[in-house]
């Protein structure tokens, strides 16, 4: 199977070329040219593996130029003992008609661990089979979570490097402390003066520096990111939709061939869309429930067929989804449309205009198919305390965000079996869950985690234990013209 550019049709790739170049060089992002079917029977026999064989099957259907012995080596070393639940993402069911999906039993608590600790595995497999023969540095800019995923997914991984800057005074107390107490041989962190936005064009800098490029290629390196658009994280995702359907069919709630909702709280659409791809290859889906905060594009975007990203950006309790363009939609409206150059058309307009409107065909599609929520922060700490409350449940806010959307769904339409994917662990967000649960918390970070786990009596996560006790080995801050000095003395 190939890959091709959402913006061209004629610029084809193997998988392997896909996942090692990342972006197309128009800038398009890589799609499968076909989306592989997979039959009951074939859903049926997942129910019968674990995780990592339902992960190898699905993924395998994908990546042709890759043997199943290479991929289950990559799956198994990317979903083990590093995971705190045997299940690696195990659905907790809140009644016979809810279940939630728990994405955040990986090395960070976070739902990206389960792209984040593959993709280092695809990465460097296909850049050997494109004959890549330098080694790879990863640059990552950080407002927070994916960069400690990241050093997480890369840390002693062979031929690779990483180096993370974060903005100095940008990122809570947990973050830092996870990501400057970070393991591993081939792992760098770095703070930087200013804001997110000054560390990731300080990145960009040094990626589009030419000069630098040439520089360190002669000592056999070159710079790649661990970037949310590349397939190779996408791909791992749909095999959680899969998993989460099986288990619900385990469960005797549903029967084979039911269909289920997902309510997926989204930023940059990567999340959903791995739903949308495992609905596209025969999974019995019905609604995909697209949940926002206050960035609401996407919830006009399903209503109107109109992306509109001029409005003001708001930073709420559930930073995650704090997104005003949501990059992988791209791929959804090639998927839909199968037209290069409508696509470009509409990527042009976004840059220029800031906005585009669909063609009626995608409307009509993505109303079939899409419903778009979303929830103020008051509305999401309710819900947390209303959850916990009645349930004994406990949720971050993100998580928080999709259950009421999917309650104000609810409350118009058939309650039908329905998953919410939940994309972190309430010990993440520890100063929003209790003050959504009416506590104090004027602490610093460490002791909000223990003060979380004092009032609701669950065990703090292994990763976030003992944050502060743990040997601190990144104290560097640089200014952003700096950054490049950084990663010099990083290669050397
Ligand atoms: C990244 C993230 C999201 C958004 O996922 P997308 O794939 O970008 O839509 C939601 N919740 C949490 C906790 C995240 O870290």
């Amino acid at each position: 199977m190939q890959y091709f550019s959402t913006r061209n049709k004629n610029y084809k790739v193997s998988a392997a070329e896909a996942i090692a170049k990342g972006l197309a060089p128009d800038g398009g992002l890589f799609v499968p040219e076909t989306v592989p079917a997979i039959s009951a029977a074939e859903i049926k026999a997942l129910c019968d593996m674990d995780y990592c064989g339902r992960a190898v099957n699905v993924m395998s259907r994908y990546l042709e130029d890759f043997s199943r012995e290479e991929l289950e080596g990559y799956v198994n070393a990317a979903y083990g003992d590093n995971f705190d639940d045997a299940a690696i993402a195990p659905v907790h069911f809140i009644d016979d008609t809810t279940g939630v999906l728990e994405l955040w039993h990986g090395p960070t608590c976070a739902f990206k661990d389960m792209a984040l600790q593959m993709l280092p595995h695809l990465l460097t497999a296909s850049l050997k089979k494109c004959g890549e023969e330098r080694k790879v540095c990863i640059l990552v800019a950080t407002s927070g979570d994916t960069g400690k995923a990241a050093l997480e997914g890369f840390a002693d991984v062979e031929d690779t490097k990483i180096l993370v800057f974060y903005p100095h005074n940008g990122v809570s107390d947990v973050q830092k402390l996870q990501m400057i107490t970070q393991s591993g041989k081939n792992v760098g962190v770095s703070a930087v003066y200013g804001n997110f936005d000054d560390a990731q064009t300080g990145v960009k800098m040094i990626f589009s520096d030419k000069k630098f490029a040439e520089e360190i290629s002669g000592s056999g390196w070159f710079l790649s990111s661990a970037n949310s658009i590349n397939w190779g994280r996408l791909l791992p995702q749909i095999a959680y939709y899969f998993s989460a359907y099986c288990d619900y069919v385990n469960s005797g709630k549903i029967n084979m061939g039911d269909t289920v909702d997902f309510a997926v709280p989204t930023g940059n659409f990567g999340n959903i869309l791995a739903c949308w791809y495992a609905k596209k290859m025969g999974l019995p889906v019905g609604k995909l429930i697209c949940a926002s905060n206050a960035n609401n594009v996407l919830t006009d975007f399903f209503e109107s067929g109109v992306y509109n990203k001029n409005r003001p950006f708001c930073c709420t309790i559930s930073p995650s989804m704090d997104i005003l363009v949501s990059s992988n939609l791209e791929r959804l409206l090639y998927c839909i449309s199968e037209d290069d150059e409508l696509v470009a058309s509409y990527m042009k307009a976004l840059g220029t205009e800031g906005s585009y409107a669909v063609s009626e065909e995608i409307k009509t599609v993505i109303s079939a198919n899409f419903k778009g929520g979303f929830c103020s922060d008051d509305d999401t700490k309710a819900l947390i305390s209303d959850m916990y409350g009645k349930y004994g449940y406990l949720i971050d806010t993100h998580t928080a965000v999709a259950c009421k959307v999917v309650e104000d769904y609810r409350r118009n339409n058939a309650v039908v079996p329905t998953i919410v994917v939940s994309t972190a662990s309430p010990f993440k967000f520890c100063d929003s869950v209790l003050s959504a649960l009416g506590d104090e918390c004027n602490a610093a970070g460490t002791e909000l985690i223990d003060k979380l786990s004092k009032s609701t009596g669950l065990d703090v996560p292994a990763p976030l234990a003992g944050l502060d006790k743990r040997e601190q080995r990144f104290s560097g801050v640089c200014e952003r013209e700096d950054m490049i000095e950084v990663v010099k003395g990083f290669l050397n």
